[in-house]
């Protein structure tokens, strides 16, 4: 890479300025100021509002699987409940299933 060569190239956001550096997300070339260091490289904002969202990805799964969690505690909770019920009713009344059959 040549000065002229970097001379020639303008930031992307700024056409008046000259571009310090490329991004290696998009490829444009952008000026110090347009760019973020992430992960020992420059990315222009854009790609790091990409790679945030990216990100913030594993958080939304995080939630689903909170409410997985919760529906299957509640299902869990009404098995036992469901459960104990059913023990209950048989050992407090052996004829449980004769009425059961009389219900239908
Ligand atoms: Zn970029
Ligand atoms: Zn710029």
């Amino acid at each position: 890479m040549t000065p002229s060569s970097v001379a020639k190239r303008r930031c992307r956001n700024h056409i008046e300025r000259q571009a310090a550096c490329r991004c290696p997300g998009c490829g444009f070339d952008f000026c110090r100021e347009c760019v973020t260091e992430h992960d020992e490289r420059l990315l222009c904002s854009r790609c790091m509002a990409q790679l945030t969202g990216s990100i913030q990805e594993p958080s939304r799964s995080a939630a689903l699987r909170t409410l997985a969690q919760a529906v299957a505690g509640i299902v869990a909770a009404f098995l036992f409940f469901f459960l104990a019920g059913e023990l209950t009713s048989m050992v407090v009344s052996p004829s449980h299933e004769v009425r059961a059959w009389h219900a239908r």
